[in-house]
């Protein structure tokens, strides 16, 4: 604007005075040095914008994938969270028909123990209490060996119900 103005005041030779001209042609000269430096920095400022919005656009990229993981990982969950509830379900219809075959005093008993232990009872496999994890001694193995099939033997080390098998070694 200022530089225009100059220039119409140069170009229209109203000023006649030669100092007057001198000094208008410096600050015309010094007008178009600062246009120059103020183009080049914006040169420079869109460099700069050019690489921030590259910067962004692979952020943004990043981002995207991180949601999509975090979208599929969360459907795996809830595929998984539903096939649990579905065996849960089934366990629980399962546990409701076997308790009505147990004994109430085993049950309670069992029930005890489970709240206790976490575990009311293990199988007893290859001489090991599979609650416990231990291995059973000669002495007690022939104990329960020699009990009667429908007496509730326990484990002499961990005291839940053993569940004598065909695989428990006696
Ligand atoms: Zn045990």
């Amino acid at each position: 604007m200022r530089r225009q103005r100059d220039e119409q005041r140069l170009n229209s030779g109203a000023i006649s005075n030669p100092k007057d001209l001198e000094s208008l042609q410096r600050e015309l000269a010094a007008l178009d040095r600062r246009i120059a430096t103020l183009e080049d920095e914006e040169l420079v400022v869109m460099e700069d914008l050019e690489q921030a919005q590259a910067v962004l656009a692979d952020v943004m990229h990043d981002v995207d994938e991180v949601e999509a993981a975090l979208r599929q990982a969360r459907e795996t969950r809830d595929a998984a969270l539903a096939e649990i509830e579905q065996d849960v379900s089934v366990a629980t219809l399962d546990r409701g028909a076997l308790v009505e075959r147990v004994p109430g005093d085993l049950l309670g008993l069992y029930d005890k123990l489970r709240a206790q232990y976490g575990a009311g009872a293990g199988a007893l496999r290859a001489r090991r209490c599979e609650a416990c994890r231990l291995e059973l001694n000669g002495a007690d193995l022939r104990e329960i060996a020699a009990a009667p099939d429908d007496e509730v033997v326990r484990c002499p080390e961990c005291s839940r119900i053993l569940v004598r098998t065909s695989e428990s070694g006696l």
